[in-house]
């Protein structure tokens, strides 16, 4: 089973896959044509392409520490929380 593109990273619209009819490699690209988004780079093996699409180090990095956060928030511990509160403070 292939892994689902996520959506584009700026306005959210659905992605694509696609083979380019000369190289015969593989780019994914917004379906928002007012958009623009395309990864530049060509694969040869369309996971290759998907990965690197549904890279999002910044959005895995966010994803995390709202996990984390979650899991503090549920708990008694005092201290997680204020250390919390400062630390999310900081990333405003
Ligand atoms: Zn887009």
């Amino acid at each position: 089973m292939s892994e689902e593109l996520k959506p584009c990273p700026f306005c959210g619209s659905p992605a694509e896959l696609e083979q380019e009819k000369y190289s015969m490699e593989y780019f994914c690209w917004c379906s928002n044509e007012n958009c623009g988004c395309a990864d530049i780079h060509e694969y040869k093996d369309a996971r290759l392409a998907i990965r690197a699409w549904n890279t999002r180090p910044i959005e895995d990095e966010l994803r995390t520490a709202l996990k984390k956060a979650m899991e503090i928030l549920l708990t008694d511990d005092e201290q997680a929380k204020a250390e919390l509160f400062l630390e999310l403070k900081g990333l405003t």
